[in-house]
């Protein structure tokens, strides 16, 4: 027996008139899916980090398809790709931050976190600290917006039902944090491992869009800033101690960011000036910072997703502890350990991107009345970077799109929980926040196919804390009043590790998840008028809400 290393934590009856035809049989297979996702998310790809070679590779490929197809390019300059100014910014290393004068060294003392914002260099010298309370769904017990902002605030992350610390506590940061001058976020102690998303990273110039500095300290730190235990504190108190030092981020490098954008004309005169749009990302990331091995980092997570149903089976730092031990002998028999860096993104998002080809190739044959829009956007992973640009950049009239559907994490076989997995296990939700009629048109559709999903909303629940609706591309384009319904198989175990690997999708699954996105863009861009919107539109440069 042998005790793992845990993981860091790193960080989607209506008055329709029907179209003329029936569903046709699905086109869409399994095999072109599988062949595909293999290409997308080869090791060759190196994880599609934005601007790395990988990247620029797999949008080759995907250009290179849309041309094949024959849909016509609608990216820059007459092109298929359309680049978003996107910088990465690596840290300074030599740099560090101080508590009442004593450094906190990079991963052993203090981890950054990957924040969004365009400021080089943070300072703390002169800025208070402040306790914001304890991250979970009760908000109430959390700091107000007048009381943080300008200030650095300190939150202990939430704990998971067993009392270990939830690795997705950020979820929980009240969205009027955001004036803050830096997040912190304490932990009973740091992760012993972490990931290559902590040196860089990416942001796009956007009028929208300023996350704070954010990082994660252990509680004997913040005992020392504050003087007592956090539990102790409320919230709003100010630190007695220093934080001094500086975080420096090195003079950030322009990358090649590149969204691919296509478009097969509407056969309807009076209609193809209107959109369907679809999308995936075709970013991942990247290759980490450390190897693990493959076998018991699928094992542990397998097991941690068994002991904790409700979300992903992100690696926990928590779980150092106590619980998970991995009987790794039993693997060792069947193979000595094998050394994997590389997060290959096969479910997230190489199914989204195969099926939005294997789609785009399905839909060439359908001669839809509207135009149907295809954009793989890049820097999802990196805080819907690709998406955002897309939407406020976007290279046909904005408000000639119609309707967003949104593909990410789209054909694992596990999640770790039987109620949420199966042949036809589909979650979806966005549709009925804008257009009820677009929500009802996304069930009738549904309920004609040969072979239905079994759709959960659950997710899509007004507040939920999983922030699903807001955490992928489709929330960009819902952002400017857009009608979007997302599609997702759910959090499987690979879910950000290096294990999600193309061997374990269900390909199957995948093609009938897709089958039903291609039938739906057929209908919506069949239908005599647009999707009625007859919800109130957001304020675009809000923050989404759940
Ligand atoms: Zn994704």
């Amino acid at each position: 027996m042998r005790r793992l290393l845990p993981l860091a934590g790193i960080l989607a009856a209506s008055c329709a008139h029907p179209s003329s035809r029936a569903t046709p049989a699905s086109p869409i297979t399994a095999a072109e899916l599988k062949h595909r996702v293999e290409i997308i998310a080869d090791d060759s790809m190196g994880g599609r980090l934005p601007g790395s070679r990988g990247n620029i590779e797999v949008t080759d490929y995907i250009a290179s398809e849309f041309k094949r197809l024959g849909l016509q390019p609608a990216g820059d300059s007459g092109g298929y790709l359309q680049y978003v100014p996107m910088i990465s910014s690596r840290l300074d290393t030599t740099e560090h931050l101080t508590v009442n004068g004593a450094a906190l060294p990079f991963w052993t003392g203090l981890v950054p976190q990957n924040p969004g914002n365009v400021a080089q260099t943070f300072d703390p010298a002169g800025v208070p600290v402040v306790y914001g309370g304890r991250l979970g769904p009760d908000r109430a017990a959390m700091i107000s917006a007048d009381s943080a902002a300008g200030k650095i605030v300190v939150f202990a992350v939430a704990l998971l039902s067993d009392g270990r610390p939830d690795v997705r506590s950020g979820r929980y940061v009240p969205a009027f944090t955001r004036p803050a001058a830096a997040l912190v976020f304490v932990y009973p102690e740091l992760p012993p491992v972490t990931i290559y998303t902590h040196l860089t990273r990416f942001s796009v110039p956007s009028p929208t869009h300023a996350a704070p500095l954010s990082f994660q300290i252990g509680a004997a730190t913040a005992q020392t800033l504050f003087g007592d235990p956090l539990e102790r504190l409320s919230v709003g108190a100010t630190a007695r101690g220093t934080l001094g030092g500086r975080v420096r981020y090195l003079t950030p490098d322009s990358i090649q960011a590149r969204n691919v954008v296509a478009i097969l004309p509407g056969s309807d005169p009076a209609r193809k000036g209107e959109y369907v749009a679809m999308g995936a990302h075709n970013d991942h990331l990247g290759i980490g910072a450390f190897g693990l091995d493959h076998d018991s980092v699928r094992a542990y997570n397998i097991l941690l997703a068994r002991q904790h149903l409700d979300g992903p089976a992100a690696g926990n730092p928590g779980a150092r502890s106590p619980a998970i031990v991995v009987n790794v002998d039993s693997l060792r028999r069947i193979r000595p350990p094998r050394r994997d860096s590389i997060f290959n993104g096969a479910d997230d998002d190489g199914a989204g991107t195969a099926s939005l080809l294997a789609i785009a190739h399905a839909l060439t044959k359908q001669h839809p009345a509207r135009s149907i829009l295809f954009v793989s956007h890049t820097g999802e992973e990196q805080g819907l970077l690709g998406s955002r640009w897309y939407a406020e950049h976007a290279t046909v009239p904005r408000d000639s799109i119609v309707t967003y559907l949104n593909m990410d994490l789209f054909g694992h076989e596990y999640t770790g929980d039987p109620a949420r997995s199966g042949p036809r296990y589909l979650q979806s939700g966005g549709a009925r926040r804008l257009s009820k009629e677009l929500g009802a048109l996304i069930d009738s559709v549904n309920a004609a196919l040969p072979e239905p999903m079994a759709i959960d909303y659950s997710w899509d629940a007004p507040g939920h804390p999983s922030q699903k609706y807001c955490r992928s591309d489709h929330a960009s384009y819902a952002r400017y009043g857009i009608p979007v319904a997302y599609f997702s198989t759910g959090y499987g175990v690979d879910y950000h590790q290096v294990t999600d690997e193309p061997q374990y999708l269900d390909y199957a699954h995948m093609a009938r998840a897709a089958t039903l996105v291609y039938a739906v863009a057929l209908r919506v861009a069949n239908l005599e008028h647009r999707p009625l919107v007859d919800q109130p539109k957001p304020d675009p440069t809000a923050p989404c809400r759940q």
